[in-house]
């Protein structure tokens, strides 16, 4: 088997949890044969997928592009549909289809990659009485395309079949990654957060703010390796490649974030650098693998934080260290504002206190917890008064709805801060070596 072929086959272990032995391949170019794992078939039609029952694992490779289903235009409903009804059907419940497609070839990726996700993600169908649709694990750059073609472009999407409880009839979203796409982070959501924070970054303070909390692992050893969890449009995890010399993995679940981070590093070719699509509380990062695990302003939105704790204790090497920053709650009794406010992000929000708690919990040593509250004050009275002072910039590119967004959105974090309602803070510990 080639490295691509290993890789894509790890990812489906992971995400399966156990081996394969029925396995099918769907594929015209025949690159992929999966030499030694397959006691199943390799088809070339997607319609002869119709021969396939309770199989372990399909994989279909480059097929989208080569039959039609994506182009240039984006997503051909119809045909897709009819594809993924017959990997539901020749799958069993557990199963997984992992899908390989080069994004760099006969689509525009910035719309394939974010409208293909949300796609599989949210499929869901009726089968033999049995509501099914895919549990979506991953949607992750192939290595070797990055290192042998510069080719950031080249992915796979790891998608488990699982059965599922019908939506209520007025449900919004679907899943998590839907709800952070189409709520907190749509593209022009993305695009006036970075005009705020600054290029590549969405969080308080931009590049410079970033410099100064990334300095708090107190010193890297050059060529480490990173894991940037909750990375977004990419900032943090180039700049730790781009000064520091790390190799960094960046993760995020939002399909709308990433695209954006993919789509600049393959112009880019920082080649210390790769992405995958997923949700950091269930990907598996394997055991004693990171030199350093960071996370900007990402983790209030986790509900199961112990399952994240848990993660990235198993992650991190012996004698690694962790370093995260975080919305969190402080010690006043909570206005009427910020409930509704907390509520409509579902933002799970957490003491200095219960961080600390939950670390020592979870075996992690030299634990420093911080209150950067005054500083995220300050950071949001300069932002907002750029804000205002650059606002002609702004409506080149936005509207009045989203200034008044920005502007309302900082002025009520600052009067949530004066209640000690919300808090800014930092975590930091160290596994036992
Ligand atoms: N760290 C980036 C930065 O500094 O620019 C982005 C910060 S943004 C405020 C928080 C990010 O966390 C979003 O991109 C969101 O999609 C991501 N996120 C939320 N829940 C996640 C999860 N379970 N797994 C991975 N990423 C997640």
């Amino acid at each position: 088997m080639s490295a691509t072929e290993r890789q894509i086959v790890k990812l489906a272990r992971n995400a399966a949890g156990n081996d394969f032995k029925r396995v099918s391949v769907l594929s015209k170019a025949g690159t992929l044969n999966f030499e030694g794992l397959i006691s199943g078939s390799t088809v070339e039609k997607v319609s002869s997928l119709d021969s396939v029952t309770e199989a372990d694992l399909i994989v279909a490779d480059k097929i989208l592009v080569a039959d039609g289903l994506v182009t240039k235009e984006g997503l051909q409903g119809g045909p897709l549909d009819m594809f993924l009804l017959y990997a539901l059907t020749g799958l069993r419940t557990g199963g997984v289809l992992a899908v390989r497609e080069d994004l760099a070839k006969g689509t525009n990726a910035r719309i394939t990659l974010p409208a293909l996700t949300d796609y599989v993600d949210v499929f869901r169908r009726d089968i033999g009485g049995k509501y099914v649709g895919f549990d979506f694990y991953c949607a992750e750059q192939l290595d070797s395309s990055i290192h042998l073609e510069s080719n950031y472009l080249d992915f796979v999407w790891i998608l488990r079949k699982k059965e599922f409880t019908p939506p209520a009839a007025d449900a919004a979203t679907v899943t998590f990654r839907d709800f952070l796409d189409k709520t907190q982070y749509t593209n022009t959501g993305i695009g006036a957060y970075e005009w705020m924070f600054g290029k590549d970054f969405i969080s308080p303070g931009g590049y410079d703010e970033n410099i100064r909390v990334l300095e708090q692992f107190g010193g890297f050893e050059y060529g480490g390796k990173m894991l940037d969890i909750g990375s977004g449009i990419g900032g943090g995890v180039r700049q730790a490649a781009a000064v520091y010399g790390l190799h960094v993995t960046g993760v995020d679940l939002s399909a709308n974030m990433l695209t954006e981070a993919i789509v600049r590093v393959h112009d880019e070719k920082e080649s210390r650098v790769n992405y995958s699509i997923c949700d950091a509380v269930t990907y598996d990062f394997g055991e004693n693998v990171y030199d350093y695990i960071f996370s900007r302003d990402c983790i209030q939105h986790i509900t199961d934080q112990d399952a994240l704790f848990k993660n990235i204790y198993r992650s991190l090497k012996p004698g690694g260290v962790v370093l995260i920053t975080m919305y969190g709650k402080g010690k006043g009794a909570w206005t009427e504002a910020f409930k509704k406010y907390n509520d409509k992000r579902f933002y799970h929000l957490q003491t200095l206190d219960e961080v600390k708690e939950r670390a020592i919990k979870h075996g992690f040593e030299a634990v420093h917890v911080e209150n950067m509250t005054e500083r995220f004050r300050e950071i949001l009275t300069s932002e907002r008064a750029h804000l205002e002072k650059e606002k002609e910039d702004f409506f080149k590119h936005y509207t009045q709805a989203e200034f008044d967004s920005l502007f309302n959105g900082w002025s009520d974090k600052l009067k949530y801060i004066e209640a000690d309602n919300h808090n800014w803070n930092l975590f930091r510990a160290r596994k036992p070596a």
